[in-house]
């Protein structure tokens, strides 16, 4: 076990953004110990639980990750969670510092009638469910023909390709079984994503964009009346390209795939159309009557909000964490020793590495207050919050417990004749740290 007479920082949240800051923090000053606190079983976050199983070369960072966690001055507690079993004031009495990470996983919502039908679901929902979240919510896909995606930023576009992308082709993933078994038996044929502005004016990574259009067995719908009139003349080089890519695809012959996917610009849902569950959308669109469109499941892909932290406060419109300088504000003042790093701080904005530029700043923070930071706390002892969860019925899992829930999972890889197979039940991944 890690003692230490130097700074003891606790991060909350074993996502990138707090992985990234225990790096930095532990690389910067060997006189830094840092224990990461985790409300799951297993670490890395939006790592594992947001990002696409398809998308590989970016899961690879868990290789940079895995390094830090097993780092002599870091310490993994799974299965802890800070505003329950722990409280914020058990942390800041034992830590100089606590650094709030814990990203943004609520989807928002659209405001709009029938959006809580039955069929209705934020993408986080499933996203959460092709991730193997043991929180998720189970999809049945085998009698869904037709599904609308509303919102124009990259995580519609995860979830429009996870729904038409051929399932053999995802057995080289880590997702995990009972999933692949959904997605093999969908009867999703349509794929329909409601974007509010022009074409001239979408958030979609070119990258990700091509993407769809090279998936097999899938025609690219866009109406060339939709595009028509935008041109790329003075556009931002991102929705230029995106823009040139609509056009193209306006003037594809559709080639009479089995599946199809239909960009609607300028698309406004008014709403949710059903009497016990979604049948269709209304959508209002620029220069045209309110018009309806059948549909058997909605997912709405309108952005993420950060999940309250109990005892920390957040700002009403957004759900971020109030801060100056990386530094947390509590009624207006800096609250000393209380930082925040990653979508919790800044909103859910920006890819993977935009959180290792964030944790640099926060870490660069808590730096230059260390001297301060030492002072502030007198003596105390980070290592009797082991006896403090026990005596509260808590048995964290650590890094050991986490390289156990990763032999396990490729020990189920391979007798399904897969590489890694997530196990995604919460039983499973606490019996699976267990052994
Ligand atoms: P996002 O990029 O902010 O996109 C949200 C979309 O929802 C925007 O198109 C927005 O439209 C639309 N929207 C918001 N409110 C709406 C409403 N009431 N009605 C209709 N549309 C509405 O969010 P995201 O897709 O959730 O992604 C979050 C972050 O993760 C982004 O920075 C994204 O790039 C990143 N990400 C990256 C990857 C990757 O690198 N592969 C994958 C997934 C996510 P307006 O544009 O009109 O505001």
């Amino acid at each position: 076990m890690v003692t230490s007479t130097g700074l003891r920082v606790a991060v909350v949240g074993s996502g990138p953004a707090g992985i990234y800051t225990a790096n930095e923090l532990v690389t910067a000053h060997p006189d830094i110990t840092v224990d990461i606190f985790e409300r799951l079983p297993v670490p890395m976050g939006l790592l594992r639980y947001g990002v696409a199983p398809d998308h590989t070369a970016i899961k690879s960072a868990a290789a940079v990750f895995e390094d830090v966690l097993a780092h002599p001055a870091v310490r993994l507690f799974c299965n802890v969670e800070v505003g329950g079993a722990l409280s914020v004031d058990d942390l800041r009495q034992r830590y100089h510092a606590v650094v709030y990470a814990t990203g943004a996983s609520t989807g928002e919502r659209l405001g709009i009638p029938g959006e809580d039908l039955q069929g209705s679901h934020s993408a986080a929902a499933f996203v959460a469910w092709y991730n193997g979240h043991p929180d998720a919510a189970g999809f049945r896909l085998r009698t869904v023909r037709a599904v609308g995606v509303v919102g124009a930023g990259n995580v519609a576009l995860d979830v429009a390709r996870m729904l038409l992308k051929a399932p053999v082709e995802l057995r080289c993933t880590d997702i995990p079984a009972p999933v692949l078994d959904e997605l093999e038996s969908s009867a999703v044929t349509d794929v329909h994503l409601f974007v509010r502005r022009g074409a001239a004016d979408t958030k979609f990574t070119t990258k990700e964009l091509r993407e769809l259009g090279g998936l097999a067995g899938v025609d690219i719908v866009v109406d060339p009346a939709h595009v028509a009139g935008a041109r790329s003349d003075g556009l931002p080089a991102a929705a230029a390209r995106n823009l040139n890519l609509f056009h193209a695809w306006s003037e594809r012959p559709l080639s009479q795939a089995p599946r199809r996917m239909h960009l609607h610009f300028e698309a406004r849902p008014v709403a949710v159309l059903g009497a016990d569950r979604v049948t269709a959308i209304r959508l209002e669109r620029s220069a045209e009557p309110v018009s309806e469109l059948s549909l058997d499941l909605l997912l709405r892909s309108i952005g993420y909000r950060p999940r309250p932290i109990a005892g920390v406060p957040s700002v009403d419109d957004t759900g971020t964490v109030p801060h100056r300088g990386h530094r947390v504000e509590r009624d207006g003042e800096i609250a000393a020793g209380e930082y925040a790093v990653g979508w919790v701080k800044r909103g859910a904005t920006g890819v993977l590495g935009t959180n290792r530029a964030d944790a640099e700043e926060t870490a660069a923070a808590i730096l230059a207050d260390h001297p301060a930071l030492l002072r502030r706390l007198d003596g105390g002892d980070a290592d009797v919050l082991v006896t403090l969860l026990a005596e509260r019925g808590v048995t964290p899992l650590d890094y050991g417990a986490w390289q156990a829930i990763a032999r396990s999972e490729n020990e189920l890889g391979a007798r399904l004749g897969r590489t890694r197979v997530k196990l995604h039940e919460w039983e499973a991944l606490l019996a699976a740290g267990r052994s």
